[in-house]
């Protein structure tokens, strides 16, 4: 939800005409941006069942609710 909004601004920024006051906002964004460091966005799933998007990790599909296998346990040759 926080990459969302924060990508909303994103483009609201993007899309706004230039100025001194925007290049400032602009520049304390990034600084913002840099101090939450969240990272990479967190890996992705569909589940096999429904078709909704989860979390690549969880091992339950949050809309329909069926048991999800985590990439990697699955057909592990040991
Ligand atoms: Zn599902």
């Amino acid at each position: 939800m926080v990459r969302e909004a924060m990508q909303s601004v994103e483009q609201a920024l993007a899309a706004a005409p230039g100025g001194d006051a925007l290049d400032r906002l602009r520049t304390s964004w990034t600084r913002l941006v840099d101090v939450l460091a969240l990272g990479p966005a967190p890996a992705l799933r569909t589940c096999p069942n429904c078709g909704a998007t989860g979390m690549r990790e969880a091992t339950r599909c949050g809309t329909c609710w069926s048991k999800l296998v985590p990439p990697g346990a699955e057909g592990d040759p040991t």
